[in-house]
């Protein structure tokens, strides 16, 4: 079986302890062992600090963007070896796969060109100098200048390859060494495209590291001034926010967690029409699309009282045509979850929420396609309906990490808003709409309980980028529940991988700032 090492100190090494075993989900054959036993993590760390982080930060952001360019050749030189492993070890269609895929090179190609306009090597500028005396006599001026630790990025299952490289690109493009932990589950995808890079010699020795599996010292090898990002559950968030690591020496930690968002259909669509037809559209492709396993998806639907059965039987009649089962059909339209494990979590999801809810499509119903039901962790597409959504106990709380969601009437705008904002924090609500002004008002009520909001009119209906597609241009993260934290958007995701200092002088003697190093912004 093949085996995945780890790398760490500038080498590969076993772990030596039984190792998990990755499996297909579709028929439970192993396929890989991830071992992380007994490394020693500490030193494997301090070489990343010392070594790559002084590598990395004797370049110029624009020589870091240029590396990660040619990061992002090597990946797209072995893509159809990556589809392969995400067919195996994650169950997707092809379709899936590269919303992982092409979603981590696009990402690394975007941060490439972004950095390529940054000049200078050590700091960017932050604002202007600002007055701190009479005359202009003594000033002040921020200044962010790169971390000297590493950053560790710890990743959720269901993004091995977007996960890592949406972390990667901003951190090695600040400077930032950094060490790649994905979950076990997946980890086939992670370390094939982290053994590439390293193979391809392109980032300096100690830029990247790779812990496969599970580590109880993986955080007691932080230290002081490093910095952590973290996707994945709010329980597992909950458990890091409490390590010393954190709550002492002052690691600087991001969490990108779970999340019920919406959609969100305007009162004036409720009879119908473009933005009634593009909401019916993007629910059942956040439904299937990676078999619900998005942090993303649309978990709740609200729709005005009078669109209820009419929105229900058009989702409905379009999830009865999904195709569900072997991904290696090619009849296949929607894979498996991935592992037996999340099927039975997913399954026990859906039953708690279908026990306060109307069934209005029934995914047990669904014949699988080249797929054992007793073996396979497939779960065929649910749509749930809560007519009384002011008291369902489930609905606004319980994040169903599969292919289901659960439609709601509302009453008007106010109680529309007063739904969406139940999710108590939620990465993103798309509103479907032709008014502006109920858009306005959704905006303005839902920004401050909302990481992104997406709003498809009838024009861009056809062009919008998707409720559930994370952009790098645009942030990314949620307030509440979604884990507080902030990725991406743009230039911004630098600035958590960048330290702000104030630094008082002469105003003159401040344009000593500008000299040799020079500035990024
Ligand atoms: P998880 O169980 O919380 O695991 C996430 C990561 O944390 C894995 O790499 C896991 O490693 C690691 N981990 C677990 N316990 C740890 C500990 N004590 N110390 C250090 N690392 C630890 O989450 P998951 O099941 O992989 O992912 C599903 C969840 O992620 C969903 O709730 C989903 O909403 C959320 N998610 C959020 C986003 C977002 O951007 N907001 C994106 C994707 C997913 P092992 O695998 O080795 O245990």
């Amino acid at each position: 079986m093949l085996e995945l090492e780890n790398f760490l100190a500038g080498q590969w090494a076993a772990g030596n302890g039984p190792g998990a075993t990755l499996r297909d989900p579709l028929s439970g054959a192993a396929l890989a062992r991830a071992d992380s036993a007994g490394l020693d993590l500490a030193a494997g760390f301090e070489w990343a600090r010392r070594h790559g982080g002084q590598a990395l930060r004797a370049l110029t952001y624009a020589d870091r963007a240029a590396l990660l360019a040619r990061v992002a050749e090597v990946l797209q030189a072995n893509r159809d070896k990556y589809f392969d492993i995400a067919m195996r070890n994650s169950g997707t269609v092809r379709q899936d796969s590269s919303i992982d895929i092409d979603g981590g090179i696009y990402t690394l190609s975007y941060y490439a060109r972004l950095g390529a306009r940054l000049s200078g090597q050590a700091m960017m500028a932050d604002g202007e100098p600002v007055a701190l005396a009479r005359d202009n006599a003594y000033a002040v001026q921020h200044i962010s200048t790169p971390a000297r630790g590493l950053a560790l990025l710890i990743n959720a299952f269901n993004f091995p390859s977007w996960g890592l490289w949406e972390k990667a690109a901003p951190a090695l493009l600040s400077g930032v060494p950094i060490v790649v932990k994905p979950a076990t589950a997946t980890a086939w995808l992670a370390h094939e495209m982290v053994a590439d890079v390293l193979a391809a010699a392109i980032l300096p020795q100690g830029a990247l590291s790779l812990v496969c599996a599970s580590h109880p010292g993986l955080l007691d090898a932080l230290a002081p001034g490093d910095l952590l990002s973290f996707t994945g559950s709010s329980d597992t968030a909950a458990l890091l926010r409490a390590h010393r690591r954190v709550t002492h020496d002052g690691v600087r930690m991001n969490a990108e967690t779970d999340s019920l968002n919406c959609a969100l259909l305007g009162p004036d669509a409720a009879s119908g029409g473009p933005a009634f037809d593009a909401m019916v559209r993007e629910v059942v492709r956040e439904i299937t699309i990676k078999s619900g396993q998005k942090c993303t998806a649309i978990r709740r639907i609200l729709v005005p009282q009078e669109a209820y059965e009419r929105a229900a039987q058009a989702i409905a009649a379009e999830l009865a045509a999904v195709t569900v089962g072997d991904p290696r059909h090619p009849d296949v339209r929607m894979g498996s979850l991935v592992s037996r494990r999340q099927h039975d979590d997913v399954q026990s999801g859906i039953q708690a929420l279908r026990a306060h809810s109307q069934v209005l499509f029934n995914g047990d119903a669904v014949r699988l396609i080249d797929a054992d039901p007793k073996v396979a962790a497939c779960v065929a597409p649910w749509l749930l309906g809560a007519p009384e959504p002011d008291t369902h106990p489930l609905a606004h709380q319980l994040e169903v990490f599969g292919p289901v969601a659960t439609l709601m009437p509302y009453r008007d705008a106010e109680h529309a808003l007063d739904l969406a904002r139940r999710g108590q924090g939620s990465l993103v609500a798309s509103i479907y709409s032709d008014d502006s002004a109920f858009f306005a008002r959704s905006a303005h009520e839902l920004a401050d309980s909302h990481g992104r909001l997406h709003w498809v009119s009838p024009e861009a209906a056809k062009t919008h980028t998707g409720h559930g597609n994370v952009m790098p241009q645009s942030l990314h993260g949620g307030p509440g529940r979604a884990g507080g934290g902030e990725e991406l958007g743009g230039l911004r995701a630098l600035s958590f991988y960048h330290r702000r200092t104030a630094v008082q002088a002469a105003p003159e003697r401040l344009q000593a700032l500008a000299g040799p190093m020079g500035q990024a912004s």
